[in-house]
């Protein structure tokens, strides 16, 4: 049988590059090959993105009717989402309600960039001499849009809906272990009735992806994935002067202090770091705790990560599934073999599961450390598993210079009931989110930003569909 094709200009094509697979790591089966994009292939699609966002029935399109096929976009996948979460299930082992919530979120995000589609403004400054001034905001062009494996239903529609509100046109590449979303998002641009060439969505890997960012047809890159990725991304863009907007990796503080509601902030930990099998951003990897309360609520935390079910993503008692693939699994499982043989203490899990209903998987437990150092490998490095490191704190001074002492500044949770406290602690964290007795509440309507390495530019929000436009001022005299 022929390979799953992708899409490009309007239509299904078979690529001319080599064809992959995609498998489900609940059992390791393939579920389906899929031909790949060539760099000719890629050729092509571009030069029908650049045809259709010069074509007046585009570049003319009133930003209503614009805002009509973002709407429709929420509609379709809507109407499709017991199906789409199901195929995000089997292509990336999340668990399916999950998978529900992802692209029930896909759907808002589509509405609410077709609301700023329709009601954002230009602007026209004071006078500074007999002439009216006018900014307008226009679109950047053709946009690359280089997205990962860890959520594909929410990342992707985080790109392709800004991008499009903002008139511009997107090869979207999803990430070769995850395609599958990308592809249905394809079918269902087309249904929506975007002109040809507006939306194609290229399967392919890393050669891929570095093809579109030197790609002089390509006017800007906005890239989530890893901060290696990101920093060869960036390095290549400099050289082409192209504006990139990088969504990066993270080793997110979850802090606890002493006063905190500990049987709250137990749940909320765990969940930090073990929800979506720690496959996420924000995953609150490094979890900091004040000394007095160290041994009490790690002994909650290891109580909570016994308590959560592994298995099946479609079982509803099921918390975490698989990870998603075995090439990851094994790498989870080797920074941790790595760090206890560096002398960290392994409280729970960090063993690959022998149970027969498991090991046809790619499953690896809830798994927690203590008695290391914050500048050991794991406690730095992003593990991107269920993997948590614990790291006990004196006071305010030392907790900032341990939480601060990383390259990354994503996200971080903060537990206290004490507000003096957690308005000092939450000012002087480098970080793009802050949540406060709570954690991973996130929002279409809030700016998302890394902060250090974990990223340039920011996703959602009106920022999110402003790193999309370019201003162009007009002086017209009186
Ligand atoms: P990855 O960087 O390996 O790959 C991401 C995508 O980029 C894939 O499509 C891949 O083919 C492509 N790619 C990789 N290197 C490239 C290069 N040099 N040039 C062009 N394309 C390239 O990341 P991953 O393993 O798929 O995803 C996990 C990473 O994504 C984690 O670090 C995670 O923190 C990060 N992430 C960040 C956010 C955020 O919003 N900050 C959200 C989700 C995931």
């Amino acid at each position: 049988m022929a390979p799953r094709p992708f899409f490009s200009a309007g239509a299904w094509v078979q690529g001319r590059g080599e064809p992959i697979e995609s498998r489900n790591p609940e059992t390791g089966d393939v579920i389906v090959s899929l031909s790949c994009a060539s760099a000719e292939d890629l050729d092509d699609a571009v030069e029908a993105a650049r045809r259709a966002i010069a074509a007046p029935s585009w570049a003319n399109l009133p930003r209503h009717m614009r805002a009509r096929f973002l709407h429709r976009m929420g509609e379709l996948i809507d109407r499709d989402r017991e199906r789409l979460a199901n195929v995000q299930m089997q292509d990336n082992g999340k668990v399916l309600s999950e998978c529900r919530a992802l692209l029930e979120s896909a759907a808002n995000t589509f509405r609410y960039y077709a609301a700023a589609c329709e009601t954002l403004e230009g602007t026209v400054p004071p006078a500074r001499g007999p002439y009216l001034n006018m900014v307008l905001e226009v679109p950047v062009g053709v946009v690359g849009a280089i997205t990962p494996w860890n959520s594909p239903a929410t990342l992707e529609a985080q790109k392709l809906a800004p991008i499009l509100a903002a008139g511009n046109a997107v090869i979207l590449k999803p990430s070769e272990v995850t395609p599958l979303i990308g592809l249905e998002y394809a079918a269902l641009a087309k249904e929506a009735g975007f002109p040809d060439g507006i939306v194609s969505v290229l399967t392919g890997g890393i050669d891929l992806g570095r093809a579109m960012v030197s790609h002089p047809g390509i006017d800007m890159i906005s890239f989530t994935g890893g901060t290696a990725g990101g920093r060869h991304i960036a390095a290549e863009a400099a050289r082409k002067l192209k504006p990139v907007v990088l969504e990066l990796g993270g080793k997110s503080p979850h802090i606890v202090c002493a006063d905190a509601d500990l049987e709250k902030a137990a749940t909320a930990v765990a969940m930090g770091i073990f929800s979506g099998a720690g496959q996420s951003c924000v995953a609150g990897s490094r979890i900091f705790i004040e000394a007095s309360i160290a041994d009490e609520f790690t002994s909650m935390l290891v109580e909570a990560a016994r308590s959560l079910p592994l298995g099946s993503p479609a079982d509803p008692e099921t918390q975490i599934g698989p990870l998603v693939s075995f090439a990851h699994r094994d790498n989870v499982h080797a920074h941790v073999s790595r760090a206890v043989a560096a002398g960290a203490n392994l409280l729970v899990g960090g063993v690959l599961p022998t149970d027969s209903r498991l090991s046809a998987g790619a499953y690896y437990p809830p798994t927690l450390l203590n008695r290391l150092s914050n500048n050991s490998d794991i406690a730095q490095q992003e593990v991107f598993g269920p993997v948590g490191v614990i790291l006990p704190f004196e006071d305010d001074e030392d907790l900032i210079a341990q939480a601060n002492y990383s390259d990354f500044g994503l996200a971080a949770g903060l537990w206290t009931r004490d507000i003096g406290r957690a308005w000092k602690i939450a000012t002087r964290l480098q970080t793009g989110t802050l949540w406060l007795n709570s954690y991973k509440n996130l929002s279409i309507s809030t700016p998302f930003q890394g902060h250090k390495q974990s990223g340039l530019g920011r996703e959602k929000g009106l920022d999110g569909l402003r790193q999309y436009l370019q201003t162009k001022a007009i002086f017209w005299p009186a």
